[in-house]
């Protein structure tokens, strides 16, 4: 399943385009530039991503999207690929 992982891959690097962003920004300008689950600001080795808590990037209702930390998102993300049986996220 090498060409599997490799989607999966390259999804996860450059899988939000200009719309995602944009939407970042504007749940930033509606509910502050911190982190929802802990609280904290945004670094810059450590930035705010926009998460779909159902892990459906394409549901943009406001219930289902967090800002995050970066560390945060990758560690839930790392829990559900991990489900999938792949090694996750080896060598980040
Ligand atoms: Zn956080």
């Amino acid at each position: 399943m090498r060409a599997y992982n490799e989607r999966r891959g390259s999804s996860t690097a450059q899988g939000y385009g200009a719309e995602h962003q944009a939407l970042r920004a504007q749940l930033i300008a509606e509910r502050g530039n911190f982190c929802e689950d802990c609280g904290g600001s945004p670094m810059p080795a450590n930035p705010l991503d926009l998460d779909h808590l159902d892990g459906n990037k394409f549901n943009r209702s406001r219930a289902n999207l967090r800002l995050r930390h970066h560390d945060e998102h990758s560690r839930k993300t790392a829990l559900l690929d991990g489900r999938w049986g792949k090694p996750a996220l080896v060598g980040r």
